[in-house]
């Protein structure tokens, strides 16, 4: 028997209480059982977003919610800046480019942040933009960028607004959406929120909401106004992901029962007992500058093959890790602590690595990454 561990920066693991409400017989979607477990989720949608704006959500992935940042806000020809350090920073390059948006990327090394007077000075320069595509966590290098800055500098710029990937951001750490003044704000379901993939979250302030008017890129499931006038009768616009929104409903509770402040310092400090783990087993983070608490980053020793490791702790082991993609494939492996996550999973993810890094034949004192992760947990 192998039991298995799910620690990928997304899907990530599905609690008992999502999977149970998940296993109920469909009811139908135009009903007013339906609306009322809608409206519920609505609520709970705002509580995480810490928003008063609608949260639509689409039966969609992550992606689906990105692209309706692009479609519904600008129109072909317009300009957009994408800040592109990483995966997910040059997917919103690639959206505007599908929509007829020039898209004039700022390029961070995968790995870093963005200085943001690098962002205030594109956009002095670039003062047609009308959007800033920004990521929080970048989930393919582990880093974390500054979107509180970022909303300052773009709150300046009346006909600019800013959009922010936070699929692995929110539910990890703080993004206040309103108090920062971001624009849109997009989630998926496969990650912080605990659910199966499937589900696409996007907010939009007011001023973003302004832009739809005069949006002219073609569009048809993903709009967004539409989907925001059944919203108001508690509905959507087309049949919902209705078991996934039975299970939002109940990740949506678990979540304000532990309530932000408390969620935001669990993934810390799991975020930083991994980290401070890693580097105990002799090992460098990618991202050390400015991590994410959702995914740490690790380099793979020099001379070793980042694929060597995840194949034996998810092979050996039942542990399933993310590797590198793109650039970083085999020189970075990827260990997740975001969602239904505790202490437990982090001992089990740290004990594994470091017996596989051991059977890999590479230089490792067994016990001190569990050290360093009890270390941390102690000093709490
Ligand atoms: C997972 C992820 C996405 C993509 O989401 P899909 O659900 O695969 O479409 C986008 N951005 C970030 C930062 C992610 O972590």
């Amino acid at each position: 028997m192998q039991k298995k561990l799910l620690l990928s920066p997304g899907p990530t693991p599905v609690p008992s209480e999502a999977l149970l409400a998940m296993a109920q017989p469909i009811i139908h979607h135009r009903t007013p059982e339906f609306t009322e477990v809608f409206n519920q989720v609505q609520e709970g949608l705002k509580y995480l977003f810490q928003t008063e704006n609608d949260v639509i959500v689409i039966a969609g992935s992550g992606t689906s919610a990105m692209e309706a940042s692009v479609s519904n806000v600008l129109s072909p020809g317009d300009k957009a800046i994408c800040i592109r350090g990483g995966k997910f920073g040059e997917r919103w390059a690639e959206l505007c480019q599908a929509y007829g948006v020039e898209a004039i990327n700022i390029d961070v090394e995968w790995g870093k942040a963005l200085d943001p007077q690098v962002l205030a000075d594109c956009l002095t320069k670039n003062s047609d933009a009308k959007a800033v595509y920004a990521t929080m966590s970048e989930t393919s290098t582990g880093a974390k960028f500054d979107i509180e800055s970022f909303a300052k500098i773009v709150g300046n710029h009346p006909q600019t607004v800013l959009a922010v990937d936070a699929i692995t951001a929110l539910g990890v750490m703080d993004v206040p959406m309103d108090k920062w003044g971001i624009d849109v704000l997009v989630c998926g379901s496969q990650k912080a929120i605990m659910l199966p993939p499937g589900l696409g979250f996007i907010s939009l302030s007011e001023k973003a909401w302004g832009f739809t008017e005069s949006s002219k890129c073609p569009k048809y499931y993903l709009d967004l106004r539409k989907e925001k006038k059944s919203l108001a009768k508690g509905q959507t616009s087309y049949t919902p992901a209705v078991s996934l929104i039975m299970g939002l409903n109940e990740t949506l509770k678990m979540i304000r029962e532990e309530g932000l402040t408390n969620l935001f310092k669990r993934h810390a400090t799991l975020a930083a007992a991994t980290r401070a783990a890693c580097k105990s087993v002799g090992l460098k983070l990618l991202a050390k500058d400015s991590p994410s608490d959702a995914v740490t980053a690790v380099k793979s020793p020099e001379g070793t093959d980042a694929t060597q490791i995840v194949k034996k702790m998810k092979g050996k082991y039942g542990m399933i890790i993310a590797g590198g993609q793109a650039e970083l494939k085999g020189k970075i492996f990827r260990i997740a602590h975001l969602g239904y996550f505790d202490k437990c999973d982090i001992f089990s993810a740290i004990a594994h690595l470091e017996i596989s890094l051991k059977e890999l034949g590479l230089p490792v004192k067994l016990g001190a990454g569990i050290a360093a992760a009890e270390d941390v947990f102690l000093s709490e």
